[in-house]
């Protein structure tokens, strides 16, 4: 199955990414953690990156879109995969739409993850100090970006046919029954 996971920031997607993928035997591919990854090893992808995401924007295009592509031509994404954090706008959407069609393949479904937005800042207020992004301004701003950028993406896949809605609140055994029942696995 190739899958994607939006959601704002702080609906639990990490989390039950990395259930789903593992439930499905397919490897789980979030942006967010390539990108920490590479902040983490200062590379060169990972100083540049670190910049936007410090100040809770994106990350330009041209690198995320390169980054995944790169790692979806990787052998174990061959016959499946879950995106969790990607695609985050309309043009990402698109490009990701174009290398699966040059590779023979398509998406098989699109799970968004709704939840109430005050409930997600209290819940990434209290993930604590782990995160240089998580101070309630960056939060704040995260979801601006979100609601301007990434909720378009419901609307897109919607109209392909492609957009399961589930309802992100709950405790995660509940959400990941959820998802599996819209997904029909
Ligand atoms: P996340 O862990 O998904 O919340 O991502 C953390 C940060 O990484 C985001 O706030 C962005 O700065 C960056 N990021 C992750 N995924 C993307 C993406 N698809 N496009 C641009 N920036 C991204």
């Amino acid at each position: 199955m190739r899958l994607v996971l939006v959601g704002p920031p702080g609906a639990g997607k990490g989390t039950q990414a990395e259930v789903i993928a593992a439930r499905l035997a397919v490897p789980k591919i979030s942006t967010g953690d390539i990108f920490r990854a590479n902040v983490g090893q200062a590379t060169p992808l990972g100083l540049r990156a670190k910049v936007y995401m410090d100040a809770g924007e994106l990350v330009p295009d041209a690198v995320t879109n390169d980054m995944v592509a790169d790692r979806l031509s990787q052998p174990d994404a061959a016959h499946g995969f879950l995106l969790d954090g990607y695609p985050r706008n309309l043009g990402q959407a698109e490009v990701l739409n174009e290398n699966l069609e040059n590779a023979g393949a398509a998406l098989d479904a699109v799970v968004e993850l709704v939840v109430d937005v005050e409930n997600v800042i209290e819940r990434l207020l209290s993930r604590g100090q782990g995160r240089t992004d998580d101070t309630e301004d960056v939060i704040r701003h995260r979801l601006e970006v979100y609601a301007s950028e990434t909720q378009p993406l419901v609307g897109y896949y919607r109209e392909r046919g492609l957009l399961q809605s589930v309802d992100g609140l709950g405790a995660v055994d509940d959400v990941t029954s959820r998802i599996l029942e819209a997904l029909k696995v």
